[in-house]
């Protein structure tokens, strides 16, 4: 699951076997070759925090058309700010009908360095299973020690690999042109715009796309960005064990026990009132993604906490850690305003706030919401209708943040404001009644497919399955931020 900041790197055992599987071969264990030229630390098993993580920077084999500086100053279509996901999906679409674009990045060859987790049924519908290194049948949801919700909705991990070499080889057959730089500044003129590089030098397009991730400095927001935001943080490891207690087919979602943190009374006391859970991805017997996770809090949790929860978690559950394969720390804005609609530059990714408020994920959602925003850079720039300057910025937010995305959106904070009163006891009972729905809420829920009307459907069916103290928790814990979200509604619908 799951900025700001973040720590870790492709993981050469892993694209070892990334790339030699088929992404289907579900159940069977994965034969992994001893990676080559990692050094491999011995723990004496106290704590994987002792180890230290091998994480290596690495760069993609692809042949790239690089912008060509001598030639006179080019005007592109488009210039798109970062490689991330949300950058490359917009660059091949957009190339793909023709558009020209450049996009810019300080290393646009270097593999990304985030695990994704998705919802195989959000890659399926783009066309994008090929791209998932291993696929679980079954999801687990631990609420406590005497229940646990198996879910039938598979879940996958990306194959960062795969999938940027995908994006990155269409952009390449597209003609896409790529530079090598961080960019420092834009200037805006009517109809076109000049974007200023760290190496001094300039790219002029028709539109800039700003896909620079959540810590973006050319989008500007609807107000003060601080204070109406959520954190997710996370600590998480790829970590080769001596063994875990974790079935093969499933991936756990979330494990809400607490009864590890029995020795700890201070760590107890503070996961009462701000909980975190385990994430966790068993790729083979040996072999596990774990995250220790803080799903969302204000202000942001201690990340020395987290760790030390998560090896007191590791430690009871007798999870020995032998190497730490990578690490990440994990830390999503959640929440919070949204870009100011119809500026200059347009945002996709985390630059444009898509990231869901009540869960921190936003991969599935960027992807696709990339194809969307080409689509419209197509009827603006790539037809004779010549639609430019605000125009053409407007229908582009539009094609991002519809009127009713904005309000779905609403929904979602007020998820977040929810799960921010709850402590750990409201949050497994809010847990142990949403997934009882209807799946087709709860997915819909999880993936932001859901009308406003369907919305308010699923809210009156979680009532329904709450638990009476989990009714008490809603009506006494969050009518401000219930009111909030209908008075947001209510000014958006004037
Ligand atoms: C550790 C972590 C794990 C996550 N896991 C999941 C998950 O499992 N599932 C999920 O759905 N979501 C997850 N997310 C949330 C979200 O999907 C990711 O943050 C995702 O990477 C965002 O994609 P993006 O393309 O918008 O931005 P990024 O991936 O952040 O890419 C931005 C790119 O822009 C470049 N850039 C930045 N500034 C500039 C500049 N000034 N000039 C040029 N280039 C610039 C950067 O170098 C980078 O290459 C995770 C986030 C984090 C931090």
């Amino acid at each position: 699951m799951r900025a700001l900041n973040m720590i870790q790197s492709p993981c050469p055992h892993l694209t070892t076997f990334s790339s030699s599987i088929s992404p289907f071969l579900l159940h069977k264990p994965i034969k992994s070759t001893p990676p080559r030229r990692t050094r491999i630390t011995r723990s004496s098993l106290k704590s994987f925090l002792d180890l230290t993580p091998e994480n290596k920077p690495e760069s993609l084999n692809v042949d790239l058309d690089w912008h060509d500086f001598t030639g006179g100053s080019a005007e592109y279509d488009a210039v798109i700010i970062g490689c991330g996901p949300s950058g490359l999906r917009l660059a091949e679409r957009a190339s793909m009908h023709g558009l020209r674009v450049c996009c810019v990045d300080p290393s646009p060859l270097l593999l990304w360095p985030n695990n994704y987790g998705v919802w195989v049924d959000e890659f399926e519908a783009m066309n994008l299973t090929d791209t998932l290194d291993k696929v679980w049948p079954l999801t687990t949801v631990i609420i406590d020690d005497h229940k646990t919700k198996h879910l039938d909705r598979p879940y996958g991990r990306v194959n960062r690999k795969a999938l940027k070499t995908k994006l990155i080889e269409a952009c390449a057959s597209n003609g896409v042109k790529f530079h090598a730089a961080k960019v420092w500044k834009l200037d805006h003129e009517e109809f076109k715009s000049t974007v200023l590089c760290s190496d001094g030098k300039e790219l002029k397009a028709s539109l800039v796309v700003d896909a620079s991730g959540f810590a973006s400095s050319f989008i500007e927001y609807g107000e003060a960005r601080k204070g109406s935001h959520g954190y997710q943080l996370a600590h998480g490891i790829v970590a080769e064990v001596e063994h875990h207690p974790f079935d093969l087919d499933k991936m756990l979602l979330m494990d809400w026990r607490d009864s590890h943190l029995g020795n700890e009374p201070y760590l107890r006391a503070r996961n009462e009132t701000t909980p975190t859970f385990l994430y966790a991805m068993p790729l083979d017997s040996n072999l596990i993604f774990l995250e220790e996770t803080s799903l969302v809090s204000r202000p942001v949790m201690d990340y020395g906490e987290v760790k030390r929860r998560m090896a007191a978690r590791l430690r009871h559950l007798g999870v020995k850690v032998k190497r730490v394969i990578e690490d990440e720390k994990c830390l999503i804005p959640m929440g919070g305003p949204l870009p100011r609609l119809a500026q200059s530059v347009v945002g996709i990714g985390g630059a444009a706030g898509l990231v869901h408020p009540s869960t921190g994920y936003m991969v599935a959602r960027a992807l696709a919401t990339a194809e969307v925003l080409a689509d419209a850079m197509v009827v603006c720039l790539g037809s004779t209708r010549m639609i430019r300057g605000k125009p053409m910025h407007g229908r582009m937010w539009s094609s991002v943040w519809s009127g009713s995305r904005v309000s779905e959106r609403e929904f979602y904070c007020f998820g977040m404001e929810t799960l921010l009163q709850l402590g750990l006891n409201g949050t497994r009972r809010f847990f142990d009644a949403f997934f009882d729905l209807d799946p087709y809420y709860w997915h819909g829920f999880l993936s932001s497919r859901l009308s406003l009307e369907e919305l308010g459907l699923l809210s009156l069916s979680l009532f329904g399955h709450a638990s009476n103290s989990s009714r008490m928790d809603i009506v006494t814990k969050c009518p401000l931020p219930l009111a909030r979200m209908v008075a947001n509604l209510a000014l958006q619908a004037i």
